[in-house]
Parts: structure tokens; sequence; C-alpha cells
């Protein structure tokens, strides 16, 4: 995960290597190779000249520390510029009435399916009683997808193959859910291959009529800066509360994880690393600086 980026930050610290204080003139040949490294690393321009800006200005005006080498004073500001843009701290999902409703969205293929069992199997381990709710009505295969996953961890899959309104499965959902001691209902919901005007419709008229306490917006991060734009394009119509980055286990150059939060002002709340069930984590940005820091 994010080996390139991890590479290039650490060439560019080395440029500070026995190098006595911090001088307007290295900072700007370090600064300058942070944000090649991250624009490199498919970060939205932008953000990536304005996260080496601050990392600048900080370098020079903490070089009074001497304490510290002008490398491990650049790191630690690097460290926390990245945290910082991940979205500072970890964001919880909030789980609230009777029966709580968690909304899952985003383009087809992008996870949305696993992710609703890795998230159920998450919470029934949290002795939550969770169902999960299979809403695609276009793809058959989906709802069958549920409910293998749902019987491998031990959830009710709620489906009705006939329906083909998505809405009226959800609510439906609802109540069997009151009706047998369901606290959590997780609506996985379906996709397309790129964003359409009926999928956004089908979506908003799903989150307008089940008013849920949770929407997760799930996106592929291997895709890179069109992660960021699906994102920002959903966020638009949907106002969703969460992020959830798929497939960090991919070769991903991680311009999603990095450009997200500030493009859509939305947190990053789960990441997934795998196909297996237990292949997620909450996401902590702290955790993932570090991580990208080596
Ligand atoms: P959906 O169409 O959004 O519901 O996407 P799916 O949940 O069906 O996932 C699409 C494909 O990506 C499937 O083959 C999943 O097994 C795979 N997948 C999902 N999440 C991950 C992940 O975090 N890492 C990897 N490597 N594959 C994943």
């Amino acid at each position: 995960m994010f080996d390139n980026l991890s590479l290039k930050l650490d060439r560019a610290f080395k440029t500070l290597k026995g190098q006595g204080r911090i001088t307007e003139v290295n900072v700007a040949t370090t600064v300058k190779e942070i944000r090649r490294a991250l624009i490199d690393a498919d970060v939205n321009f932008k953000v990536a000249k304005e996260v080496t800006d601050t990392i600048k200005e900080k370098a020079l005006g903490q070089q009074v520390l001497i304490a510290v080498s002008p490398g491990q004073l650049l790191t630690k500001i690097v460290s926390e510029e990245l945290t910082e843009l991940m979205g500072g701290t970890k964001s919880e999902i909030e789980i609230k009435g009777d029966p709580a409703v968690i909304l899952i969205s985003g383009l087809q293929g992008s996870g949305k399916t696993t992710f609703s069992g890795k998230l159920a199997s998450m919470l029934k381990k949290q002795n939550r009683h969770v169902l999960l709710t299979a809403c695609d009505i276009y793809r058959p295969a989906a709802i069958d997808q549920l409910k293998v996953l749902g019987e491998q961890i031990g959830v009710e899959v709620y489906a009705e193959p006939e329906n083909k309104d998505a809405l009226d499965i959800a609510k439906n959902a609802i109540k069997f859910a009151k009706a047998n001691n369901k606290k959590i209902v997780i609506v996985d919901t379906a996709g397309r291959l790129a964003i359409d005007e009926e999928m956004m419709q089908e979506i908003t008229a799903l989150k307008n009529g089940l008013n849920p306490s949770e929407t997760l917006f799930v996106v592929d991060s291997m895709t890179g800066q069109d992660a960021v734009n699906t994102a920002k394009t959903f966020n638009e119509r949907l106002n969703f509360d969460g992020v959830v980055l798929t497939k960090l286990d991919g070769d991903t150059r991680g311009g999603a994880a990095l450009s997200i939060k500030t493009v859509v002002n939305k947190p990053i709340k789960f990441i997934s690393t795998g196909e297996k069930m237990e292949a997620i984590d909450i996401f902590h940005p702290d955790r993932m600086a570090q991580r990208i820091l080596g």
C-alpha cells in the first residue's frame, strides 16, 4: 500500500540529511520533492499545493527548534499535515433509530456488497442485532452474493427478488426488522458502472424515504482521481456522512485517501483491504500517515 509514495517521501527527506539547519533553500527543494511525490501518487494538484505550502511555512517557522535535525523536523511536520489532510481524528458512524438504518451507496464494483457484509459482521461481533437488505433490483446475482455473505457471517438477509421498487423493499425490511428484534438495517443498493441520472434519483429517493442515521459512500481507491470526482458527484446529490475506501490492498497510489477529505469535506470512516470478511478497518488518519511515512 502506497509503496511508491513512501519511497519518494523518504527520498525527499534524504535531501536534508547532513544539513545542519533548515534554510529557505533546502526546505524549498525538499518541499518541491514532496509535492511531486504527492502528485505522482494521484493527489489532486490543488490539495498537493496547499499541503506543501503549509509544510514549508511550518518548517521555516519552527527552524529555531535546533534540538531536532531538519530531516526529523520535516518528517514530523509532514506526518501532522498528512494526518490533518485525511481528517485529523477518526470518525464514528452514527447508529440511531429503531431500527437504525445504514445506507450503502457507490458505483457498481466499488465493493458495496462486500463492505455491507463486513460491516454487518463487525457490528454482530459487538453483539448488535443486524439485518442486511438487498436492494439491487437490477442484478439478481447481487442478491445471491449478499445471501452467501449473510450465511457466512451468520446475519439474516432480507430480499424480495420479484419486487422492482428499491424503496418499497427497504421499507419492508424495516418492518421486518421491527418485528424480529433487529436493531440495525444495512441497505445495500444498486450501482452502475458510471454515474447516471437514474441511479442518482434512485439512491436519493432511498435516502429521503428511509432517513438513515448513516449514509456511506463506497469507493474503489485504485481509481485515483476518478474516485475523488465520483465522491464529489455523489456528495452533491446525496450529502453522505462518510467514505469507505476499498481495495487498499491493491496497487493503489494513495491519491484518493489523501484527497477525498479535502475535496468533499466528509471523513473517511472505514478502509477495506481484501475480499475476506475480516478485511475491514476503522480509518485512523494518524496511523495511515505513519504507514505512508514508513
Ligand atoms: P459492488 O458491485 O459495489 O457491490 O461490489 P462488490 O462487493 O461485488 O465487489 C466487487 C469486487 O471487488 C468483488 O470481486 C469483491 O470481492 C472485490 N472487493 C471488494 N472489496 C475489496 C477489497 O477491499 N480488496 C480487494 N482486493 N477486492 C475487493
